[in-house]
């Protein structure tokens, strides 16, 4: 405990919440698959940074979690790994059949954030797949787009969604597609959502889940609207911040 508490403040890691698992300063303590880490590698990405190194274990311990560090300081990666790792794990023991998913749900406040995110998913989907790991099919959720070729995904079967908050709201109240199955949640650029007015879009997506699940929020800064928000998405969550905001 002592060195955990030693690492973060070598890293300007605060933490709060019960029992916060101790960070981890290299890739390997985390039991990646070897093709995950080869892609961090082509990706010139060596050591992770103070978000991932406390995010990563928080995460991977199924806790909820707020992560609040400044832009460009590599939150996604703190909830894409995870997620991929525990849908492969998933896929292995209760296979996705066709109509149904996803396992897990990323919601972005603009398409080209979503986009990104679902980009940066596919870079790791295509090496684990390679090297024989499950299919996972990931989504991208979002409007502007023709809704066909979304809803076939969803026939298929699918694993991961990443939506904009409209597009997502069309699709559950067409019964296009339903959350029974998903148990991972990760709103991203919680400050931005909630500023762009899509905090009640977001509280009827919540609705619609039915089993127990894991929810993540990330955001670069934390004023009082978001706190309380965090406060009613989440449970027991533990409180990761780098840097000043919101402190
Ligand atoms: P944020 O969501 O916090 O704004 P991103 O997750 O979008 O930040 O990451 C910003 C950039 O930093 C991306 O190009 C990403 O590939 C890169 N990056 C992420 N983690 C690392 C790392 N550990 N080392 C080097 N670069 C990284
Ligand atoms: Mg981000």
């Amino acid at each position: 405990r002592a060195k955990a508490d030693e690492l973060r403040r070598k890293w300007h890691i605060l933490v709060d919440g019960d029992d916060v698992p101790p960070p981890a300063r290299d890739f390997r303590d985390l039991r990646l698959p070897e093709p995950m880490l080869r892609k961090l590698r082509e990706k010139g990405i060596i050591q992770p940074t103070p978000i991932q190194v406390q995010g990563l274990p928080v995460v991977l311990s199924g806790r909820d979690m707020i992560g609040i560090a400044f832009t460009g300081s590599g939150k996604t990666l703190v909830f894409v790994l995870p997620l991929i790792m525990v849908a492969i794990q998933e896929e292995m023991i209760m296979p996705i059949v066709p109509g149904e998913g996803p396992f897990g749900m990323i919601i972005c406040p603009s398409r080209e954030l979503a986009k990104q995110t679902y980009d940066v998913i596919e870079q790791f989907l295509v090496p684990l797949k390679e090297v024989g790991y499950p299919e996972i099919r990931p989504l991208l959720c979002i409007g502007g787009v023709d809704m066909r070729a979304q809803l076939d995904v969803v026939k298929k079967g699918v694993h991961i969604v990443v939506a904009t908050p409209g597009r997502l709201k069309d699709l559950l109240a067409k019964k296009k597609m339903n959350l029974d199955n998903c148990r991972y949640l990760t709103l991203d650029e919680a400050d931005r959502l909630v500023d762009l007015g899509f905090e009640d879009d977001i509280r009827e997506v919540f609705d619609h889940f039915k089993a127990q699940r894991q929810t993540l929020l990330f955001s670069a800064t934390m004023p009082k609207k978001i706190q309380n928000f965090a406060k009613s998405a989440l449970v027991k969550p533990v409180i990761v911040n780098v840097g000043r905001a919101g402190a």
